[in-house]
């Protein structure tokens, strides 16, 4: 067999598929600058804009100072520092459960989490359009795999019916590239009613949504019902690092089983030390304001509505279309990248546009009259 890489990226770019990493020079909150000229970001997960607040960057610099550079080793041999355990408390509290682990990201959080709950002879039940690192973590578990259709509650519980083992279902509070939210209550309703477990992945609700931006789970008032709650610091809470929040025993398992928490050095003491504080101005008066610029800003561009979440997709179809969409609002000063296959499916590409609480009036003005320029609506 040749190794013909070479042939092999010609033919995915003569599908349209090509991507290039982008040279950020600066940023400065939502402005940033690409090949020297000054663009604003629709683009980020920063949904609060804390990525870029004082209050982060002295919280880290002071962990620094307390805690040093680099974490030396794995938690489980002596990568534990205070930092980590004071931000654990906090995002147990913060999600409501008895315990909580952070992770290097939340891509780490699943592929550790998943496969150290469930193995073969289990059952894995998953939402069509879950996030890549939900797919891998349960492929890589072992248990058998059913996908049902985004949302699609009916499938869901015939899958239900005849799942074997222990029983996971994993869905996310609000889809990355659509935007929506899924069906939560009625999911509860169902898993419960199967024995099932339930992971909620509120990766994209965590700082939007919510009392204190608790996320879906909360604000629906059904946090208690789900079994293993997943989430990212490196959205709205503008830092780095995943974390899982459940159980007590659910949590001890982990750091028994979840190689990659087990074997991986853990998370910079002075990272954890400013996640701690990312979560107190998230759950905060900081962040109860930022959450109304914010919905304001999204009402802007979505016809005076509430939408369901800080991601508004423009379903453009072609990948050809998408790339020159996205051009074109490049051109006229706006970051707005197109998302192709196989991030989402084949012809469902897209430009997926997000706001941030540090957006000004004049920024979201000049992007509304734009898309209508270009006959988005
Ligand atoms: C971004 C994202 C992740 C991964 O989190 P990272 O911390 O960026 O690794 C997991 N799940 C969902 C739904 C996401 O959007």
């Amino acid at each position: 067999m040749k190794w013909d890489i070479q042939a092999q990226s010609e033919a995915w770019n003569a599908r349209g598929l090509w991507r290039e990493l982008r040279e950020i020079e600066s940023v400065s909150g939502p402005v940033i600058e690409l090949h020297g000229r000054e663009l604003v970001n629709f683009s980020s997960n920063d949904y609060l804009g804390l990525a870029g607040s004082e209050e982060l960057q002295d919280a880290l610099y002071e962990g620094v100072d307390r805690y040093g550079a680099g974490a030396g080793a794995s938690r489980l041999v002596c990568g534990t520092q205070s930092p980590h355990l004071a931000l654990e408390k906090s995002l147990a509290q913060f999600k409501g459960t008895e315990s909580a682990l952070v992770f290097s990201s939340g891509y780490a959080t699943a592929l550790g989490a998943i496969p150290a709950l469930v193995g073969q002879g289990d059952t894995v039940i998953i939402d069509k359009l879950c996030h890549a690192s939900l797919v891998d973590a349960a492929r890589l578990s072992g248990a058998v795999l059913r996908v049902f259709p985004h949302n699609h509650l009916a499938r869901l519980e015939k899958l239900l019916q005849t799942a074997n083992g222990r029983v996971l279902v994993v869905t996310e509070s609000i889809f990355s590239m659509d935007g929506d939210r899924s069906d939560l209550a009625n999911i509860i309703e169902l898993k419960n009613r199967y024995g099932a477990w339930l992971l909620l992945d509120e990766a994209h609700a965590v700082g939007v949504l919510g009392p204190q931006g608790r996320g879906l789970a909360a604000e629906l008032g059904i946090e208690a019902e789900v079994d293993l709650h997943m989430g990212t610091l490196s959205k709205a809470l503008g830092l780095s690092g995943g974390y899982l929040a459940a159980k007590r025993e659910v949590i001890d398992w982990l750091i028994n089983r979840a190689r990659s928490f087990v074997y991986s050095t853990a998370m910079l003491p002075s990272l954890a030390h400013a996640a701690t504080k990312a979560i107190e101005l998230m759950a905060g008066s900081v962040g109860d304001e930022r959450r109304i610029r914010l919905m304001q800003h999204l009402q802007q561009l979505n016809g005076g509505k509430s939408p369901p979440s800080a991601i508004l997709p423009l379903i453009l179809g072609e990948e050809s279309a998408a790339i020159a969409a996205s051009q074109r609002l490049m051109e006229a000063g706006f970051l707005i990248p197109a998302i192709r296959y196989p991030t989402v499916a084949r012809g469902a590409a897209r430009l997926r546009l997000t706001c941030t609480a540090t957006h000004t009036k004049v920024q979201m003005d000049a992007l509304q009259k734009e898309l209508a320029t270009q006959g988005f609506h």
